[in-house]
Parts: structure tokens; C-alpha cells; sequence
């Protein structure tokens, strides 16, 4: 009877283990903040973003506030979209800006996600980047300021331009 008692009382703990379980893993926490908790995120608004240091590194994952707030760079050969031809588009991570059509990717071979062209002229932010004795134009997320990454001009045609993109800060939506 003891015995039975018992295996009924954690049968309902084990049940009832999503409402009262209030510490979720990191990777069950990382996919709560990307799909959730972001409040600026939206694949269709276009109104600027402002957003202070606190409330996005509560929203973005340690990799994505490295990378989008704190211009990082993710090591080269790491994302998951380097090597992808999935046909779609791109988005930033971080609000939902649509960025870059998978028709404008090409493979660089620099070991980051590549493009050669924007979606159109307010998806980015260029700005003059000078740091670590290059003189580079690091490009931004147009609606929410988010580093990306760098563009330069040794791309393919039409555009003669290589937007070299940190795949954690990008999020893909398939066609
Ligand atoms: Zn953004």
C-alpha cells in the first residue's frame, strides 16, 4: 500500500513537471528567448528599434549579444549556414529585419555566410569600421542596430560586393 502510495505521488510530480519545473536548461532557455520573449521581434514592422544593453542580453542568446551587440565575430567554419542553399530568406536574428535573399548567397569560401547583395537599401546600416589596423565598412541590422558583419569589395558580379554575415545572428525563413 506504502509502496503504491509513493509511485502515485511521483507519477504526479513527474506529470505535473512542466508548471512546476520554473529552471529550464539552458538550451530549453535559448529557445524560449529566440521564439518567445522577444518583444521587438517581427518579420513584417519596420519602425526602428531601441532597446537598452539590459533588456537585449536578456532577449538574445550569450552567442547572439556577443556577436549583435558587442561586435563579435563567431569563429570562421562554425554556422550552420555556411554551407546551406536552402532557398528562402534571412532575417536578423535579433528583431526579425529580412536581410538577404538565398538567391543573393554564394560561397565565398571565407568561412562565414556570404552575400552579394541586400535585400534593398534600408535592410542595413553601413558604417566606417578602422578597428584592428583595417579600414573596413561594418555593416548593421537597418531596424535594430545589430552587428553583422562586414562588406567588402572583392564579391561576384552584379555587385562586385562580399557581405561577410555571422550566421548566429541570422535566422532563416524557408520559401
Ligand atoms: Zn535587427
Amino acid at each position: 500500500m506504502k509502496i503504491m502510495a509513493l509511485f502515485i505521488v511521483a507519477t504526479s510530480l513527474l506529470n505535473s513537471s512542466c508548471s512546476w519545473a520554473q529552471t529550464p536548461s539552458p538550451k530549453q532557455k535559448q529557445n524560449m528567448e529566440e521564439q518567445k520573449s522577444n518583444p521587438v521581434f517581427s518579420r513584417s514592422k519596420e519602425e526602428k528599434v531601441t532597446m537598452s544593453e539590459e533588456e537585449w542580453k536578456k532577449i538574445l542568446t550569450p552567442e547572439q549579444y556577443y556577436i549583435a551587440r558587442q561586435k563579435g565575430t563567431e569563429r570562421p567554419w562554425t554556422s550552420k549556414f555556411e554551407k546551406f542553399d536552402e532557398k528562402g530568406t534571412y532575417y536578423c536574428a535579433a528583431c526579425g529585419n529580412t536581410l538577404f535573399q538565398s538567391n543573393t548567397k554564394f560561397d565565398s569560401g571565407c568561412g562565414w555566410p556570404s552575400f552579394f547583395e541586400p535585400v534593398n537599401k534600408k535592410s542595413l546600416i553601413y558604417l566606417p569600421d578602422n578597428t584592428l589596423g583595417m579600414q573596413r565598412t561594418e555593416v548593421q541590422c537597418g531596424r535594430c542596430k545589430a552587428h553583422l558583419g562586414h562588406v567588402f569589395d572583392d564579391g561576384p558580379p552584379p555587385t562586385g560586393l562580399r557581405y561577410c554575415i555571422n550566421g548566429v545572428i541570422l535566422g532563416f525563413e524557408k520559401k
